[in-house]
């Protein structure tokens, strides 16, 4: 499903990822984990275009993402939420979550409200449907940006330190929404500083270390003596997280 090869970028002199391959298969859950300036934010961007490559392939569904006609078909297949809550403030959540599906899909604007609201009332939103973004805690704006994902059918989505700005009590609630989603079959590249969310719910961890692929092994072989925390980085990595 997504297929990427060989992947290097740069800015300037600075090397930011360096001969990534990873490959994320339909109905797995996988995390990317590694310390700040790793490269997990541009590895995110590379996958929706927002960066362009300097070396390799990313290809979503067999569309290439370097080709800009193929671009759009990429996105397509995929929802994204970032860390901060790029919501459009101007907008209520039933809005910010029915805008794509009618102006891209072209769904009828009534079907794509009810949709909406059907999407809020299982992140338990019923009730602030009409609320702006101003209005809502900032787990409830996650929770209608993970609407507004889900509201385009995504094939699979990828979510970016969605948690990081939250205080925990509504890390919670976000995270709640997430293993839902993951219990159910969603496909989901996300990267996280939740050690123990990504642990319980990933089938799969990817470490990020100075732009290299240092692991990418099952969740449990991850953790385990003679598997991830084999490596000195990513030992010290866990034990500063914990
Ligand atoms: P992470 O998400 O793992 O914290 P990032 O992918 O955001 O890491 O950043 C990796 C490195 O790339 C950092 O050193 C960061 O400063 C640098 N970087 C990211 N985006 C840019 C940019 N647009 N221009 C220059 N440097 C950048
Ligand atoms: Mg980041």
């Amino acid at each position: 499903m997504i297929h990427i090869e060989g992947v290097g970028k740069s800015f300037g002199a600075t090397t930011v990822l360096d001969g990534i391959n990873l490959r994320i298969a339909p109905g797995e859950v996988v995390s990317i984990l590694g310390a700040s300036g790793s490269g997990k934010s541009t590895l995110i961007r590379c996958i929706n275009g927002l960066e362009k490559l300097d070396r390799g392939t990313i290809s979503v569904d067999g569309f290439d993402v370097a080709d800009p006609k193929q671009l759009q078909q990429a996105r397509r297949c995929s929802g994204t939420v970032f860390q901060l809550f790029n919501l459009y403030p101007h907008m209520t959540a039933l809005q910010n979550i029915a805008l794509a599906p009618v102006e891209m899909l072209k769904v009828p604007r009534r079907e794509a409200e009810e949709q909406a609201r059907a999407l809020l009332a299982s992140v338990g939103l019923a009730d602030r449907a009409d609320a702006f973004p101003a209005q809502l805690s900032g787990g409830q704006r996650q929770r209608v940006g993970i609407c507004r994902a889900l509201a385009m059918k995504p094939r699979y989505l990828l979510l970016d330190e969605v948690t990081s700005a939250l205080d925990p009590e509504m890390t919670g609630e976000v995270l709640d929404i997430l293993a839902k989603l993951a219990a159910g079959g969603t496909t989901m590249l996300f990267v996280t500083h939740e050690i123990e969310f990504a642990r319980t719910i990933s089938n799969r961890v990817v470490f990020l270390d100075q732009g290299r692929l240092l692991a990418d092994l099952p969740t449990a072989k991850f953790f385990a003596a003679d598997g991830g925390l084999a490596h000195p980085r990513i030992t010290q990595f866990l034990t500063r997280m914990s």
